[in-house]
């Protein structure tokens, strides 16, 4: 799903017939980007015909991509009607299994969260292929009439291009079909991608403007590990076997407070996750920590200014840094964002970040910009709604 850049889409418009979903992509976009947008508006920043601009309105509105919404100011003549993404209506299932919690959640075409069901992840996977089935089935259900797809969102391996999840590491499920299971059972096209990838797709997509305007950036997503999804001129860069982005077991230093996922205290995972930024306030406190802390009441701890708890931010955030400017030296990206909970300490890790990506053998260059996420607490989440929303705007007309 190779996103089109709006910046671009004067010298990409399409002349002929044939070519003609490109436009109506290019104007699909415009409404999700710009809106609320005029006809006349799309048809003078794209070039194309106002009358191509109407047809392609009207295809839109009958697939129930794009509403009106009454009238805008007028510039002389009639006042033109406003067009915007049709919001409300349910498009998407996502499908979000992270190591602690499993969400199905029911999402439109601007992703927002129309329901969702929250359940504990099991290590029991027939308990949690059960769960996925029965809850997917019933949304499936409840919106019978809907154009619904389904995108799952997995820590692990996945091959979006066959559909099936490879690996879970931290479950140790293999092979697990849970998507052609869905197609099967309920008729829904299925997206599969690891977490990570998915989020950098929504941060693509739906993220900080910053975000949607790049064609190079990296996403680190620090959440029970560290995951990365690297885009690459509007693209994941998934490697060979889906396998790339793996930066969380990166050399960073050693001694790290808790042992990777697997197993080294060398990694990038061990000195700068969530379970590493706990572990490392609890050393703050000589192990005198209340063992129910987690990494929420930490970070409301530091934003309160608890002294234990903002140096364990800034701590962690200097080894986050490390790791951000050894991929800045090797991907050379536009930008860098940064998502997860630990994103609300914003304020706290953002000097100590910016410091370390600073200091490089790129000091001649430029340090690319490093943004907080705007997804919000739960990433992956808008992350496997995502996957949906943009194989439908990738893919209008096809
Ligand atoms: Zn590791």
């Amino acid at each position: 799903m190779k996103k089109i850049y709006l910046a671009k889409a004067k010298s990409q418009i399409a002349r002929h017939n044939t070519i003609r979903d490109i436009n109506k992509q290019i104007v699909l976009n415009y409404v999700r980007v710009k809106s609320p947008i005029s006809r006349a508006d799309i048809a003078r920043e794209t070039s194309l015909q106002r009358s191509t601009v109407s047809a392609i309105v009207d295809e839109l509105q009958n697939e129930g991509f794009i509403e009106e919404i009454g009238a805008g100011t007028s510039t002389g003549g009639r006042r033109p009607t406003l067009l915007q993404l049709k919001t409300g209506i349910p498009v998407a299932i996502g499908v979000d299994v992270t190591p602690r919690l499993t969400t199905i959640a029911l999402a439109d075409l601007g992703g927002n969260v129309l329901d969702k069901k929250v359940f504990p992840t099991s290590g029991d996977l027939g308990y949690m292929n059960e769960q996925i089935l029965t809850n997917v089935g019933a949304f499936a259900e409840q919106h019978r009439n809907a154009n619904l797809e389904v995108g799952i969102s997995i820590p692990g391996i996945a091959d979006p291009d066959v559909g099936t999840i490879v690996y879970i590491p931290y479950f140790g499920w293999s092979n697990w079909d849970i998507g052609s299971q869905i197609e099967r059972k309920f008729g829904l096209p299925v997206t599969i991608d690891n977490d990570a990838n998915a989020v950098a797709v929504a941060e693509l997509w739906f993220g900080d403007e910053r975000i949607r305007r790049t064609r190079n950036f990296v996403m680190i997503m620090v959440a029970e590990g560290i995951g990365t999804g690297i885009i690459i001129d509007g693209q994941v860069y998934r490697g060979e076997f889906g396998a790339a982005g793996e930066f969380g077991h990166m050399f960073v230093g050693e001694n790290a407070p808790v042992p990777c996922s697997c197993g080294r205290y060398d990694c990038w995972e061990a000195h700068a996750s969530e379970k590493a930024i706990v572990a490392r306030y609890a050393s703050a406190l000589n192990g005198a920590a209340n063992p129910s802390i987690d990494i929420d009441r930490l970070i409301e701890l530091a934003r309160n200014g608890e002294t234990n708890a903002v140096e364990t931010l800034k701590a962690s955030a200097h080894y986050l840094g490390i790791g951000i400017s050894n991929l800045i030296v090797g991907f050379s990206p536009q930008a860098v964002v940064i998502s997860g909970r630990i994103v609300r300490a914003w304020e706290l890790i953002r000097d100590e970040i910016q410091v370390l990506a600073g200091r490089s053998i790129r000091n001649e260059l430029e340090t690319p910009a490093i943004v907080p996420s705007a997804l919000g607490d739960d990433p992956t989440v808008l992350g496997s709604v995502g996957l949906v929303l943009a194989n439908k705007f990738a893919s209008a007309g096809n």
